[in-house]
């Protein structure tokens, strides 16, 4: 199979899962069902979850998902953000949309849309990436909110979702590079309201999962539930959500938790506003050609 194709499969797959989340009403809904619904439906269509679906509400800027069961409801003036990521083969697309029934927040919501236009619009082979942080910003401020300045979009690569190179939201003085044609990349503003801080902080909910490091810790249930995970998941984030049908939460949970002090396993924090204010977020994955660019998850 075609590395191209499978991107393209993925990002069509990304593209159609977002847009049927985009018109649900959530209203009353649990994050676990919105989840494994979402999680569910790309694999129906022939993907693979790149990472288990984020459900980040209000505050929370990235990194929130369901925990098994998680009891969370959404309520009607709910700011929800929902970031999709789908692979074939380990080419992964990754797209978020934000939703709201609050009226108050819909133009916050089309001004992180109407950033990523902009900054998709310029994007094509050795644009500098400083030049998309600054479109994005200005974008931004123009409409008198804040980008999160310490978020940013990145590279990607085969089962890789962050492949080392970023792609500010905002003008950073310093070293920049260009894209590259036939790379791929995420771009994804992040905006809160003026008064927000514009900056994210770690909290302490972690409820994302990768594997760090594939050392033998000397533990035999340790190790082989080490190999569960690599040969399910490998370089690729996870959620208990995942491992429950195969073992007992509380066993997992102290599996995971050992893996953790050992270091085999690398927790995500949530990620959250430093003035606690609402955060939304808009996001495609693209792939820059000599003249313009190919947005996969369109
Ligand atoms: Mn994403
Ligand atoms: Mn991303």
């Amino acid at each position: 199979m075609d590395i191209f194709d499978s991107y393209i499969r993925a990002g069509k797959i990304a593209s159609k899962v977002r847009e049927s989340a985009r018109i649900q009403d959530h209203t009353g809904r649990t994050l676990s069902e919105i989840c494994n619904e979402i999680e569910q439906e790309i694999v129906k269509n022939g993907g693979d979850p790149a990472f288990p679906v984020n459900v980040s509400l209000n505050e929370i800027a990235a990194h929130y998902t369901a925990e098994p069961n998680d009891p969370i409801t959404v309520k009607n003036s709910d700011v929800l953000k929902i970031d999709v990521g789908v692979h074939i083969d380990g080419y992964i697309a990754d797209t978020a949309v934000t939703i709201s029934n609050d009226p108050k927040y819909q133009n916050l919501i089309n001004i992180a849309e109407r950033a990523l236009d902009e900054a998709i619009s310029i994007a094509r082979s050795n644009t500098r990436v400083s030049d998309i942080g600054r479109i994005i910003e200005k974008t931004i401020t123009k409409y008198g909110c804040k980008p999160i300045q310490n978020l940013s979009g990145h590279s990607l690569e085969r089962y890789t979702i962050h492949a080392g190179k970023s792609i500010p939201n905002i003008w950073t003085i310093g070293h920049s590079f260009n894209l590259s044609v036939n790379n791929v990349y995420a771009i994804e503003p992040f905006v809160t309201t003026k008064d927000g801080q514009g900056i994210v902080y770690e909290g302490k909910i972690k409820n994302i999962f990768g594997i760090a490091s594939r050392k033998p810790t000397k533990d035999q249930k340790v190790d082989d539930f080490l190999a569960y995970l690599w040969n399910n998941f490998k370089t690729l984030p996870f959620a208990l959500r995942w491992i429950v049908n195969d073992y007992e939460e509380k066993e997992a949970v102290s599996l995971l938790e050992k893996l953790l002090k050992k270091k085999n396993v690398h927790a995500y924090p949530i990620l959250v506003e430093g003035a606690n204010k609402i955060v939304v977020q808009a996001e495609h994955t693209i792939i820059p050609q000599e003249s313009d660019t190919i947005t996969i998850t369109k």
